[in-house]
């Protein structure tokens, strides 16, 4: 019987078209559950017949992580997209994990409340929608605010999944004080739908900042190590420390604060005093406001520098790496990046980098620029994985090449032979091949 009649009492289902390949593997059907109960019904029917099933939110990410081996069925999270509950006085908001993230963040705006996760996929995916809240989640997807909010993990408080068999089930609460569970919420943050399905997800919010304002200084790669450990000591809270890169030129260091009016200003107007220092950045410091025109960035950064999108916004495909090391390696991390011909923009504040190789580098220099990035991260404490790269660019990576080292790997296996004992769910596109 054909995929679609199979399936097709679970929930709405329609035959897949080319454009529903993930990655270049094509799939047969596209099911498109309304509810946790509609996924069970479709997840247990995929599970008798042996189909092999990869979750789709927007798809703006779907090609992160290795090509699933195969993809009987895509899983499209559309049909649960509602906000279930914004418990105000709680600062604890449920929505369905196909709830975009933009809209999200108009629905919380009423009450001036956020969800601290910075979209690195803004205006990619289907109709340019940027991410989902169960994509965000799925990737582990952190920015730049990670140093003042945390990792998206620690801002998920309870998810609703459905297990390969179709089993549901729930972990974690409603509120932050109710930690039951807390740990399979974890465990989900960041398995690229390899263990379960999520279908609804409880987070954390915080208040909007009532002003915000950056201040931007340009230094020069033998100061950046100086510059940034003077900004790493700094008590004065920033919610973010990003520095930029791009071969040939010099690194821009931003800072971002938000907090109550005129006290924001003046921790602003302090980090731009001890940035002034000749040692440091010297005369190129400028504090700025949001929204004003030069809050844009300088031209020539553009590239890399995007902050809320380091895919960027149109349908190029760079090789985009994700790569981290100890804070006092961040500066040579980024220099052997743009050595390598990488832009660079990331957290020098916690320690993790976007780097971006443009999509015309030739897959050899590509690899070769890639393994001299990880040898240095991996030095410096840090790992590098890579998170997408243009097809020639990937064909030549194995799960090892992808990922990295994963220490803890044979636990991981044993994990996934836990929840998906079939490998039922994105095979072969963890670490490990899982
Ligand atoms: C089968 C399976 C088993 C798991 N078992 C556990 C577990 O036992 N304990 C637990 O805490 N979590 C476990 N996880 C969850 C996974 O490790 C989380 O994705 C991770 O904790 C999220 O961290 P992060 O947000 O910092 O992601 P990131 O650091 O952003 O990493 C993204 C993903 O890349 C992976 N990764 C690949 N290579 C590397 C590398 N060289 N260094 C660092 N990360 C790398 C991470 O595991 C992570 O999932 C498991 C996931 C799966 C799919």
């Amino acid at each position: 019987m054909a995929v679609v009649d199979l399936l097709s009492g679970a929930c709405a289902v329609r035959p897949a078209e080319d454009a529903d390949a993930v990655d270049g593997v094509p799939a047969q059907a596209v099911a498109r559950p309304a509810d946790a109960q509609e996924t069970s019904a479709l997840l247990r029917a995929c599970h008798d017949a042996g189909l092999a099933v990869v979750v789709r939110g927007h798809g703006s990410k779907i090609t992160w992580g290795r090509a699933p081996e195969r993809v009987d069925v895509v899983l499209e999270t559309g049909g649960m997209a509602g906000l279930v509950e914004h418990s105000r006085g709680d600062l604890v908001a449920t929505a369905g994990a196909g709830m975009p993230l933009d809209r999200l963040g108009e629905l919380l705006a009423e009450a001036r409340h956020q969800l601290v996760v910075d979209d690195l996929a803004a205006g990619r995916g289907a109709d340019g929608a940027g991410s989902t809240l169960g994509g965000a989640v799925a990737t582990g997807m952190c920015g730049p605010r990670r140093l003042w909010a945390g990792p998206v993990r620690d801002l998920v408080i309870g998810v609703r999944l459905v297990l390969a068999d179709g089993t549901v089930a729930r972990s974690g609460g409603k509120v932050v004080k109710n930690v039951a569970g807390y740990d399979l919420a974890k465990l989900l943050t960041g398995s690229y739908g390899t263990l379960a399905v999520i279908t609804e997800v409880t987070v954390r919010l915080h208040p909007e900042p009532q002003e915000e304002v950056s201040v931007r200084a340009r230094v020069s790669p033998d100061r950046l190590e100086a510059t940034l450990a003077l900004l790493v000591r700094s008590q004065l809270a920033p919610h973010t420390l990003e520095v930029s890169a791009a071969p040939g030129s010099d690194p821009l260091v931003t800072v971002g604060l938000g907090g109550s009016p005129g006290g924001t200003r003046q921790r602003a107007d302090a980090v731009a005093t001890s940035l002034a220092s000749p040692d440091l950045a010297g005369g190129s410091v400028a504090v700025v406001d949001p929204g004003t025109p030069e809050d844009e960035l300088p031209s020539g950064l553009a590239d890399v520098d995007q902050q809320d999108s380091p895919a960027g916004t149109s349908t190029t495909r760079p090789v985009l790496v994700r790569t981290t090391g100890r804070l006092s390696g961040i500066p040579e991390l980024v220099r052997v990046a743009t050595d390598q011909g990488f832009g660079v923009t990331g957290s020098a504040g916690v320690g993790v980098l976007h780097a971006r190789l443009p999509e015309e580098t030739p897959p050899e220099q590509a690899h070769h620029a890639l393994e001299q990035l990880r040898a240095t991260s991996l030095r410096l404490g840090g790992s590098t994985v890579v998170l997408d790269a243009p097809p020639a660019v990937k064909s030549g990576l194995d799960a090892e090449a992808t990922w990295g080292p994963v220490p803890g790997l044979d636990l991981m296996r044993r994990v996934k032979a836990e929840f998906d004992p079939g490998r039922l769910l994105a095979p072969g596109r963890f670490v490990g091949g899982l």
